[in-house]
């Protein structure tokens, strides 16, 4: 039976151990949420001391070049790259997850309609669980182009060979899931996709910093994904996108804004893409907010995402063997798969009362988070969170759920 000194002593000998000194966490709070909001760094209060007080207050419209501004979703698209198997000058950091999405999927319809084999194609497969926001850009941008572009919607990972046919122009999947904490196979699926003669686009939300990505080993296509989840970029930071070096002469993207053209301050009257990576930019970016993003990337700099992986594996199988031996009596049902090749960076229980349970939680200090239906939540981020901290993540809830401490009537709140 584990105990909690079996959890402090593998925290003693945890080589991330160290890391976690890095953010700032409040007394007293389990922060199992790392997956929707990651932790600040604590680097990132001078660093927008920095950008605000001097980049932005005394230097001005200088700092578009004296500070790199200019540059810098490329310069922190570089410093992304090599923790999803990315090369140099393939990422840019810019723009929503959302807006990232309507422009590869435009670009990777466009790369199908522009090759004759392919024209005719018409439909981008997609999953019905993955993340709405994903499904709902996919059909508004189908909607918006009136081409004729439908999207069709699996109900289970081994109906996509079925689901992936000759029609089929993209296909668009979420790495990880957000729900379920299921992590697609990427090589095999984007095999299956090519040999369909479909392109493949990969949501890297739940993905990038959480598990080891290797976009180029895995065939994508094209790629996108957040930065203030377990990047820690801070709240709204810029999202990132993908652009393979073999695909940048083709990549053509509808939001055709002055950053992405080849001469911005040529100020010419009509568009002309710039060659690389660049062409997937849009138009004046959010710096203050970017700039802490490379306080997280700073982090990642000191270890490797197979540490963090190593870290991940054994901390989601503590909670999940606590929370089977220590609340066996209560209605949980494990929904992440067990098997380490298929999780994620999060394990989700179902509870009849998961919303009320979650509330009670975090009310203790445990922050998860709730989704539909009745799934709570918990992420675990190595490079913050302790093993001590599962132990006591899961002894709070075996409390809640014992003594029936949550309120079934609980009010929700607009996030949840
Ligand atoms: C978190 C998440 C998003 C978020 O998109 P925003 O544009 O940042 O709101 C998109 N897709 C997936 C799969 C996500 O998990």
């Amino acid at each position: 039976m584990t105990t909690r000194i079996d959890c402090q002593e593998r925290d003693a000998r945890d080589p991330l151990a160290a890391l976690r000194d890095q953010f700032d966490l409040p007394q007293g709070v389990i922060y199992l949420d790392g997956n929707s909001l990651g932790a600040r760094p604590k680097a990132a209060l001078a660093r927008a001391q920095h950008v605000i007080a001097q980049e932005w207050g005394h230097d001005l419209i200088r700092s578009w070049n004296t500070a790199g501004w200019f540059d810098l979703p490329r310069r922190l698209g570089d410093r992304l790259a090599p923790l999803i198997g990315a090369a140099a000058g393939e990422v840019v950091i810019t723009d929503t997850t959302s807006v990232n999405l309507f422009k590869a999927l435009a670009a990777a319809l466009q790369m199908q309609a522009d090759d004759p084999q392919r024209a005719a194609r018409r439909v981008i497969v997609t999953e019905r669980s993955n993340f709405p926001t994903d499904i709902y850009m996919a059909e508004g941008l189908s909607a918006w182009l009136a081409r004729g572009y439908t999207v069709r919607l699996v109900d289970a990972v081994d109906e996509l060979p079925q689901a992936i046919d000759d029609e089929t122009a993209v296909v668009l999947l979420t790495h990880v899931n957000y729900r379920t904490g299921y992590q697609h196979d990427m090589a095999a699926t984007s095999t299956l996709a090519h040999a369909r003669g479909a392109l493949i686009v990969w949501d890297l939300a739940h993905s990038a910093g959480a598990v080891p990505v290797d976009l180029h080993a895995g065939g994508a296509d094209l790629a996108v994904g957040c930065t203030y989840k377990y990047l820690n970029g801070g709240p709204g930071a810029p999202a990132f996108i993908w652009v393979p070096a073999r695909h940048q002469a083709r990549f053509r993207q509808p939001l055709s804004g002055w950053w992405g053209h080849a001469a911005p301050f040529a100020m010419t009257p009509h568009f002309t893409a710039t060659d690389g990576i660049g062409r997937a930019l849009c138009g004046t970016q959010p710096v203050v907010s970017l700039a802490m993003v490379e306080c997280g990337l700073d982090v990642f700099a000191q270890t490797t995402m197979d540490a963090i992986r190593a870290k991940s594996l054994a901390l989601t199988d503590l909670f999940i063997a606590l929370v089977e031996q220590r609340c066996a009596a209560h209605p949980l049902a494990l929904v992440t798969p067990r098997a380490h090749a298929l999780r994620g960076s999060q394990v989700s229980f179902s509870h009849p009362h998961g919303y009320a349970v979650m509330a009670a939680l975090i009310a203790r200090g445990v922050i998860g988070d709730y989704r539909e239906p009745a799934i709570m939540r918990f992420g675990f981020t190595p490079l913050y969170t302790s093993f001590a901290d599962v132990w006591d993540a899961v002894e709070i809830l075996r409390d809640i759920l014992d003594r029936q401490a949550y309120d079934v009537h609980a009010k929700r709140d607009a996030v949840t």
